[in-house]
């Protein structure tokens, strides 16, 4: 059995002192227990965060400790009534091969489901992130404009696709010409700006020419800094993520934005709200999504988009690159 562990704290981006490879026997159920191996592992970017013993609305992973993660396994061994050798299983068990499990946060996938590892991603936390952000913090109308980064990822392009579904104008940005390609070609935005390029705010003051309605909020820095003179009066800004600071250890070089930020959001009457997706939404939304996204994803509405990495070993390398764009899609290991 295989398993990484946090080692070290890190200080900015972490590095082959943060994590490590340990091996250790293959654990056995007790009573009311069952074993369950990883065959797909989601790295996703709040893990950085658990990596650093700060105030947040999780706990950290202790030092020694497994990382977090969500994994799709099989039940290999079963002492727990209903639940069957073979079956698949949506488990918290993190970034290892193996794991015991009492059934606690297990949710049952079937025998054979038709894509074992998209409970990870589009029918998963982040499909669910960008339908519950989208809808119910940004709630936009038909003909407004939506701006959303990290356009090419699980959460900003399923927030576009939505969006699009919902009549609006949709703007991503994301990193490269590539990804940027995809996103208006495949998923249907109406543009897509490289936020590597040096003019981004001119080039997006060029494709909002009504302003920005709805900005959905996945990476902070630039992109933010370039919306901010562009949002409309009562725009709505869900505040999902920050990816672009997530390795910083201290306040960024530069101006102080804060005043900028404050400022906007007071003149222009802005709402902007902060979520967890597992904390803000009640079971009725989760329904809503299910249902929706499922309907979405049969009548080829909605496409997906995976990046398949091979080897638990490869897990701390692939989640680096994930922070640095590095991956073209729902960042997943397999494992098993
Ligand atoms: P992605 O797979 O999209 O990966 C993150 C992406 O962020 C990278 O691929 C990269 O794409 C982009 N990025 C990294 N650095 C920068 C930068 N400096 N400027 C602009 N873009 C950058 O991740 P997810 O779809 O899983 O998550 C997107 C966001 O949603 C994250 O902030 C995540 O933390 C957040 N989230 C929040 C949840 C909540 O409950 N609040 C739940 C799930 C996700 P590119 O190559 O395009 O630059």
């Amino acid at each position: 059995n295989r398993r990484i562990v946090l080692a070290n704290r890190p200080t900015g981006q972490p590095d082959e002192n943060t994590l490590r490879l340990e091996t250790t026997s293959v654990p056995e159920p007790g009573p009311d227990e069952m074993l369950v191996r990883t065959v797909y592992l989601s790295l996703d970017p709040y893990m950085r965060g658990r990596m650093n013993d700060a105030k947040s609305y999780a706990e950290p992973v202790p030092i020694g400790g497994v990382m977090t993660a969500q994994v799709v396994g099989q039940v290999v061994k079963s002492n727990i009534e209903g639940y069957e050798v073979g079956e698949y299983v949506l488990n918290t068990s993190g970034w290892q091969d193996f794991a015991v499990s009492d059934g606690t946060q297990v949710v049952k996938l079937g025998k054979s489901p038709d894509n074992p590892s998209w409970s990870l991603g589009i029918l998963g936390m982040p499909g669910y992130t960008a339908y519950a952000g989208l809808l119910k913090i940004g709630e936009p109308k038909a003909g407004e404009t939506v701006v959303v980064a990290a356009a090419a990822g699980p959460v900003g392009a399923t927030v576009g696709q939505i969006a699009k579904l919902k009549g609006c104008r949709v703007v991503g940005i994301a990193g490269g010409s590539e990804k940027c390609a995809h996103v208006v070609k495949n998923l249907g935005f109406d543009a897509c700006l490289d936020h590597r390029s040096d003019d981004l705010a001119a080039q997006l003051r060029e494709a909002c020419p009504s302003g920005i309605d709805v900005y959905f909020e996945n990476v902070g820095g630039k992109v933010l800094y370039a919306v901010l003179p562009l949002l409309n009066p009562f725009a709505r800004v869900p505040v999902c993520g920050i990816v672009s600071w997530y390795n910083l250890p201290g306040l960024p070089d530069g101006p102080d934005m804060g005043p900028a930020i404050m400022g906007t959001i007071l003149r222009m009457k802005v709402r902007m709200q902060g979520f967890i997706i597992f904390d803000n939404f009640g079971a009725d939304v989760y329904q809503e999504f299910v249902r929706d996204m499922t309907a979405w994803l049969k009548n080829g509405s909605i496409s997906y988009k995976e990046h398949m990495v091979e080897g638990l070993e490869n897990a701390p390398e692939a989640f680096n690159q994930l922070l640095a764009g590095g991956n073209f899609g729902k960042m997943v290991v397999k494992v098993g």
